[in-house]
């Protein structure tokens, strides 16, 4: 897709309706530091669209960007914050589900995992939740360029396995430095949006 146009078109925090909105719709989902902010604004251009979470007060919403008018990009909020409270957390859980079981437009969900780590408790979670919603999630290996190349296919096996993938599942891996991977995300994008 060539980006003509880009923007922030709604943030929902807790108590907001979700958009009803008519186009396609792509979420990212990943734990705080990720690099989700970055994966964005690689896929979209830009150097500071999405906000990074080493901003402080950076809050729980969950951010649709409208690319084209042609489909929303939607981001929402990382997890795995360590001082955030069990009521916090409850109702960011709320926000998520209510979203992957509500949004009518909602056509594909995209799961980042730092490829030099084994996922986390929260990421089984949520990868279990996304397939229990009935979507098959597609993995975002993210800072590639932190491993070395002779690292890459048994990181990316640790992060199959660690998730416990159904075959066939799609893991790519990303760099937002060298921008590896964006082209290969686009296209898959582009096929949801077009299918
Ligand atoms: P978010 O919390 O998931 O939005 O993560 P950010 O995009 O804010 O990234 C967290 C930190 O990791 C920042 O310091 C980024 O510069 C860094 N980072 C993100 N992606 C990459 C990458 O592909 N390569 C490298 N080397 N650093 C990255």
């Amino acid at each position: 897709m060539v980006i003509k146009k880009v923007e922030l078109e709604t943030v929902c925090g807790y108590t907001s309706t979700l958009p009803e909105n008519t186009k396609p719709e792509i979420a990212f989902a990943g734990k705080s530091n990720v690099g989700k902010s970055s994966l964005i604004n690689a896929l979209m251009n830009r150097k500071s669209l999405a906000r990074t979470s080493s901003q402080p007060g950076k809050t729980q919403t969950i951010n649709f960007y409208n690319i084209n008018d042609e489909m929303y990009l939607t981001d929402l909020p990382g997890y795995g914050f360590a001082r955030v409270s069990q009521s916090e957390k409850e109702k960011w859980g709320k926000m998520i589900e209510n979203y992957l079981n509500t949004s009518s437009q909602l056509r594909a969900v995209f799961l980042l995992i730092d490829i030099r780590h084994d996922p986390s408790a929260n990421d089984k979670m949520m990868y279990e939740w996304m397939v229990y919603q009935g979507f098959e999630p597609i993995i975002i290996a993210t800072k590639l360029d932190k491993i070395k190349r002779s690292q890459v296919q048994k990181q990316l096996k640790a992060v199959k396995q660690g998730l416990n993938v159904k075959p066939g599942t799609i893991v790519i891996p990303f760099s937002a430095q060298t921008k590896q991977g964006r082209e290969e995300i686009w296209d898959l994008m582009d096929q949801i949006v077009e299918y």
